[in-house]
């Protein structure tokens, strides 16, 4: 149990810097921990708590190998789309391999070898085992590490209706498994992404920490991550005069020196107007094609919907060399008209009149601009990111933005990967069909450090019961007291015979330290044995609370079992 009084300079967020203090985990490497034996109670309890939840809902767990050769993947075609950030290796034949980033292919490929009738299915497998991948940021201790232990489910169906099914029973034990963890989160729609299928959700749990950005709706309880959410376009048809009714097409496009103009901001100071008058045209790189897309000048282009739109395996922002090749002028002036490249318009600029964008010619803009008149998109989509006060897209109520720590995602994956694998069964009349599939992960560690960061406050942790690495821990206020001792001693041997777990601090080290550090550890509850232990009374004291209140040293066991019972009993197990 090394705890440290300092706080780690390299840990940003509390879970991360408790974790290191409290004497959790060690790193090894960027984005590589190691479990010390008090966190690693917790990591188990995690892991018991996802496991019999899985049971409960009829997976069968398993464990597949990490080293995983390459020619299911290939076949996938994810060995591509995994990019740098699979963990590749060859063996000493020259065979290539990877460390498993998450296991589709491969629980698809170990069912079709072993599943031939419609009988054998529905069928749900999981396992909880360590994923390897090489994120490009690895930040925020075990919550985006490089090394991670998942729980990964894949469900087998006969059909979509099967699939609905096994679905609703992972998202049902899902929810089991988050409520039993002491978590407030919520559950949300979001992006397929590269696993391809026809729905998923994610299970958020709320932090200003999060790194996803949630849509949430008061009135229709809506939720979905931002990348997914669907925006209502704004229609915005000011003019330069700033008359909400104008629709003056017959104005002609003028280009317009703007030196050293280049930000909407700048453009809004220059043109002394809205943000909402200006379109502002991104070039990316889409795989080897450059593209560019367009969105009002106070939107945020949304590259996930880019990107499914182009179905594209890598994106990014063009580097400043291909911007200036392709609009033939300084980074910052680039425009719709005259380009040579798809372009693809958010539907908010289509509904925009006489608005003003960059004349790819450094140092100028081009004002009065309407969609169709002077330039034609190769498409007007859904392209920009919802923001705070937008309407909903299911009731048209206002949205409120906030974020969330995703701990884990559902997915219907369809046949994407039976497909590619051939993982087909026969069905009552002897024909073969292809196994329609889904996907459930949910991370341990990063779980645990929400549990943190929702369960903290500046002392430490506070654990909840459920997954506190002891229930009790036990502080002989002066070791060298022969009485405080066997107290302690006995108050101990009681608890552990009634199947409590307590934890007795008999280190010779002043009060103060020892409580600092049972605090920090966050055990729930705290029995400090101290000079009435004579008397047959000792303190408990209640992490969560702070409250501390006398009790005979008999009524230990029963007392500490009544407030485990009242704490657990009101999850929803
Ligand atoms: P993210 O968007 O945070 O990168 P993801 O969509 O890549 O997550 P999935 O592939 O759906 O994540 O993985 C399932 C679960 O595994 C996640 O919900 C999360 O709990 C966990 N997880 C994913 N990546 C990491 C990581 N780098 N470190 C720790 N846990 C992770
Ligand atoms: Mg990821």
């Amino acid at each position: 149990m090394p705890t440290l009084r300092e706080v780690p300079a390299e840990a940003e967020i509390a879970s991360h810097q408790l974790m290191l203090r409290a004497g959790l985990m060690r790193k090894l490497a960027s984005g590589i921990y190691a479990f010390l034996p008090l966190g690693y109670r917790t990591f188990r309890k995690i892991e018991q708590i996802v496991r019999e939840e899985m049971d409960r809902a009829g997976a069968l767990e398993l464990v597949m190998s990490s080293i995983l050769p390459a020619e299911y993947y290939i076949a996938s075609g994810r060995w591509e789309v995994f990019g740098p950030e699979m963990f590749r290796l060859k063996d000493r034949n020259k065979r290539d391999f990877c460390l498993g980033p998450t296991h589709e292919e491969i629980f698809t490929e170990i069912v079709k070898n072993e599943i031939r009738s419609y009988r054998a299915l529905p069928l749900i497998l999981y396992q909880i085992q360590t994923k390897f991948r090489d994120e490009i940021r690895p930040r925020f201790g075990v919550m985006r590490c490089r090394e991670f232990v998942m729980k990964d489910a894949y469900s087998f169906d006969r059909d979509e209706e099967g699939l609905d099914v096994s679905y609703r029973k992972m998202h049902d034990a899902y929810c089991r498994i988050f409520d039993r963890c002491g978590l407030d989160y919520i559950v949300v729609e979001a992006d397929s992404g590269s696993m391809g299928g026809s729905g998923s959700e994610e299970f958020m749990v709320k932090s200003d920490i999060g790194e996803a950005d949630i849509a949430y709706c008061e009135k229709c309880r809506y939720a979905a991550n931002v990348e997914k959410a669907e925006c209502i376009p704004v229609p915005c048809c000011m003019d330069s005069e700033g008359d909400a009714s104008a629709g003056r097409e017959d104005v002609s496009v003028e280009r317009v020196a703007t030196p050293n103009v280049r930000t909407i901001e700048e453009l809004m100071v220059f043109f002394n107007s809205r943000p909402d008058q200006f379109a502002k045209t991104l070039i990316y790189r889409a795989d080897d094609k450059y593209i560019a897309a367009m969105a009002r000048g106070d939107r945020e282009i949304n590259e996930t919907k880019l990107k499914n739109f182009l179905g594209c395996i890598e994106l990014e922002l063009a580097d400043s060399e291909a911007v200036k090749k392709i609009t033939r002028a300084e980074v910052g002036f680039a425009g719709p008209i005259g380009l040579d490249i798809d372009i693809i318009i958010d539907r908010e600029v289509e509904m925009m009149k006489n608005f003003v964008v960059g004349a790819n010619e450094t140092g100028y803009h081009l004002i009065n601009v309407n969609v169709y008149k002077d330039f034609k998109p190769t498409a007007v989509i859904d392209l920009r990111n919802i923001t705070d006060g937008d309407r909903c897209p299911r009731c048209g109520a206002s949205v409120s933005i906030s974020k969330g720590i995703e701990v884990g995602h559902i997915f219907k994956l369809g046949t994407k990967y039976s497909r590619a694998l051939n993982c087909v069964y026969l069905d009552e009349n002897g024909q073969e069909r292809v196994m329609v599939m889904g996907s459930y992960g949910i991370g341990i560690a990063r779980t645990m450090a929400a549990i943190i960061e929702q369960g903290h406050d500046e002392n430490g942790i506070i654990w909840p019961f459920e997954v506190a690495p002891y229930h009790v821990i036990i502080v002989p206020v002066n070791q060298s007291n022969e009485v405080q001792v066997d107290v302690a001693e006995n108050i101990y041997a009681q608890l552990m015979k009634e199947g409590i777990e307590a934890l007795i601090d008999d280190r010779d080290e002043r009060p103060g330290v020892k409580f600092k550090d049972a605090d920090l550890i966050g055990i729930p509850i705290r029995i400090n044995v101290g000079r009435k232990a004579e008397e047959g009374i000792v303190e408990l004291k209640m992490r969560s609370s702070g409250e501390l209140r006398e009790i005979k040293v008999e009524d230990v066991p029963a007392e500490v079992m009544r407030i485990m019972g009242e704490c657990m009993g009101t999850r929803g197990k």
